[in-house]
This record gives structure tokens, sequence and C-alpha cells, in this order.
């Protein structure tokens, strides 16, 4: 499936078909603008891809022009944790139901990375970073390699994809590989770091050093910092000690917090754990995994209280299970897993696991915007407030798009915000709640401009 030619309806109703670079200049009137200043009712300019003008009344002259009539428009969201879905895994290619067996040939592997890349825009996702598993070398320059022919041939994918996480290869700690498998953890080497950025070609945005790897470590952070790649610790079996000293070497990202897992001490030894220390630090942004399994609602905002919603990045940690509704079980290299009965979350099989997740970040959202209006007691906090359905959404945006945005480096249009400069990625929706739960009904998805969903 691709992307389908811009439709736009003008002022008067007529609809006009903009194949042209015209499609991507456009105003959309009468919206709820998400701001990062708060919500505001008026229209929005696009202008070759690019957001123009936010005002409350623009006048869109020739332009094509869309009635919001109200909705929400949202910058699209940016999911910097996402192995695949719709039957797709970037580690391992594409899952045949028939087998239970991946297959990795050219073909299926584009067929499948494009199924997955659609079902990320109809979730309002229009920036994702591929994320890889501890596997074996060959087999993800063998991935990254198919990923970088893929973009070759299909050049409008290349503002959704931006750009590839390594996860898993420098895990240390077999304790701490959450569903990680560690027959495939390599020894952290230069030279194996070169080859994965070499293979990357410009897309590697942002690389796992668990900080337990010790002070040879150090100087490698800086260099990946120095180079805008961004350095997370997760799965982690470091103590406080070892994770600050790899923050001042520049670790900003604190991978799938709680989840993983990752050492917690309360003793002062060593100043306690990792999650401690990534508690404390102001120089690390968390990543949630926002489905109500990996992390309790209480536990999200108590995370949110702590480190303010300018810290948190809300990511869905997605496997090739996402969306693939008759799935029950199923291998992944040699480790064992189910879809749970209500089909929320995925476990390894015969272990107090999880094994990533079945979420879209419209959900997520979703999920966020619901936990923040409800009011709750905390596991740390004794009391959260209710926040009101707006300012939640607002808070909500801002993790789910700006914030993980700002873990992508060196990408001058994407700031996951409507500001003018930025990329029109947008989501124009309608946001309700009914008693606990918030629905977000999505309209339209636009990816630099064109209307993809
Ligand atoms: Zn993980």
């Amino acid at each position: 499936m691709a992307f389908r030619p811009g439709i736009g309806v003008d002022s008067l109703g007529h609809t006009s078909d903009l194949e042209n670079d015209m499609n991507t200049s456009f105003v959309i009137k009468d919206a709820k603008l998400v701001t990062p200043k708060g919500i505001f009712p008026g229209d929005l300019r696009v202008d070759n891809g690019n957001i123009i003008e936010l005002s409350g009344n623009i006048d869109a002259g020739n332009l094509a022009c869309y009635q919001a009539a109200g909705a929400y428009l949202l910058p699209g969201f940016v999911d910097i944790h996402n192995h695949g879905a719709a039957g797709w895994d970037f580690s391992f290619g594409t899952y045949d139901q028939q087998t239970g067996e991946f297959k990795k040939d050219k073909t299926s592997f584009f067929a499948g990375l494009e199924n997955a890349l659609q079902q990320y825009l109809n979730s309002g996702c229009t920036s994702v970073l591929l994320t890889t598993m501890a596997a074996p070398l060959e087999g993800l320059l063998e991935s990254i390699e198919y990923l970088n022919g893929f973009l070759d041939e299909n050049p409008e994918y290349e503002n959704l994809v931006a750009g590839i996480n390594i996860e898993g290869t420098f895990l240390k700690d077999p304790q701490f590989a959450g569903a990680q498998n560690p027959d495939y953890f390599l020894e952290l080497k230069s030279e194996t770091i070169e080859a994965l950025i070499d293979a990357c070609q410009g897309r590697l945005r942002i690389m796992n050093i668990p900080p337990e790897q010790g002070p040879a470590a150090l100087p490698l952070i800086e260099n990946l910092v120095d180079r805008n790649i961004t350095v997370a610790g997760g799965h982690t079996g470091s103590y406080a000690d070892q994770f600050v000293d790899a923050v001042s070497a520049g670790l900003s990202l604190a991978v799938h917090f709680l989840n993983g897992p990752s050492r917690s001490s309360t003793k002062s030894f060593q100043g306690g754990g990792a999650e401690e220390a990534i508690l404390r630090s102001d120089d690390v942004l968390v990543e949630i995994i926002a489905d109500g399994y990996h992390v309790g609602r209480d536990h999200v905002r108590d995370i949110i209280a702590r480190k303010e919603d300018s810290r948190v990045v809300i990511i869905t940690d997605s496997m090739f299970a996402t969306g693939l509704n008759d799935l029950r079980s199923f291998t992944l290299l040699g480790l064992h897993g189910e879809v749970s009965d209500n089909r929320e979350y995925l476990r390894q099989v015969g272990k107090d696991s999880l094994f990533g997740s079945v979420l879209t970040m419209q959900k997520a959202f979703e999920n966020t915007v619901s936990w923040l209006t409800i009011e709750m007691t905390g596991v740390w906090q004794r009391q959260h407030d209710q926040v009101d359905l707006e300012s939640a959404i607002c808070i909500a945006s801002k993790m789910c798009s700006a914030n993980p945005s700002g873990m992508i480096r060196g990408q001058e249009k994407l700031h996951g915000q409507l500001i003018p400069g930025d990329q029109a990625n947008l989501i124009l929706a309608s946001i309700d709640k009914q008693d606990e739960s918030v629905q977000m009904d999505i309209k339209q998805v636009w990816l630099g401009g064109r209307e993809v969903s």
C-alpha cells in the first residue's frame, strides 16, 4: 500500500486532486491547535510540507483548505523505540503465520516493512526509530542494509523512518536481559560500533550502552554524543555511581524505565542502583511503555511527578505481533512468547517477564491522557490530582511528540510541535473522555504535508 495522493477540499467544499507540489501547501481551518503553550482555536498554514503560520484566522486564498470543524490538531507522534509491527520485525524479518518462522529475504522484508510503516501512520506515528534486538551481528547488518535499500526505492517513507535505535547488542548482564537473548550480547568494541554506524549511513540515532560496561565505555559514549547519536542506558545492572559517570560522559536517556529491568538499590552503597540515578538526574529523560502493564499507571504518575513532564518520553516498544489478531504464541530467536488472553501484552512463556508490547502510539497517547485525568494514589507519592482534559492532552502531546523528537538529534525540522518551521507532521482527531477512558478518533494524518492516512 502506497501513500494516497493528496485530496484537498477547498473552502467551497470542492475536492481537487493535488498530486504535484500543491498538495503539500494548504490551510487547515477551525482546529483546536495543540501547541507547547496550550490549546487555541485557530487555523494552520502549511507551505511546501512545512508549518508556516498558526493564527486565529488565516485567509486561505487559492490554497486547498481543510475544514477541521473543531477537531484537535496535534503534532504527529514520535516513537523512538519500536521493534516492528503488523508481522514485521526489524531484526528478524517478516513472520509467516503458517510456519511460525521469520522470513528474511529482501522481498518479504520490504513487503513486511511497508505494512509496518503503514500501520504506524494509521495510528498517528509520523516518526519512528526502528529498533534492534540482541541478535547475530551479520543479521543486524543485513537488516540495516535492507532498510537503506527500501528507503532508496521508496523515498516517500524517508520522513517517517527517522532512523535506527540499537538496543540489545551491547547489553552485558544476563540478569537484566528481559526478553533479549544473552547469547547475542556482544563485547563493546569500537570496531563493532563503527561497523554499525557505517551500515546505518547516517541513520543511527540512539545506541544503548549500559553503564556497567565501565570506564572503557566513557570515551566511546563521548564520541557517539559528539556525532549526534543519543546514548541510552537500559537493561542495566549498573549501580548509581557508574550510571552517573556515564551521564557525565553524555548518556541522556533511560531505556524503558522500570522494565528490562534495571538495577534498583535503596541502599546507600555506590549511590544506590541505576534506577535511583535515573530518577535523580535532570540530564536523563526516561522512556515509558504506556500500555498499563509494563509500568502500572500509579507508577507512571509517580515518574511524571518526579521527572516532570519535560523529561518523560512515551514509547511503544512494539513487537511484530502488534496488529496480528490471530497470533497466540511464537518463537523469536529461541525465546518463547505468548499473547495475553486480553491481547493487550506479550509475555515470555513460563517466565514472569514481558516480551515487548502490542501497543500503538495512538493507544499509548490515549492511556497517558486518561491516567492524567484521573485522581489517583501513587506508589511513592500519596496523591496525584486530576488534570483537566485539555491540559492532559498538552502534557501527553509533549511526552508523545516533542520530548522524543529531542532525542533524535540534528534534525532541524523535527521538534514534534506545532511551530513555524517544523515539518508538517500532523494528526487531526477528536478526543473524548468517557468515564475513565479516553478515545482518540483519528480523522487525518499528514507526513511532511502529505496526506497519508
Ligand atoms: Zn528492551
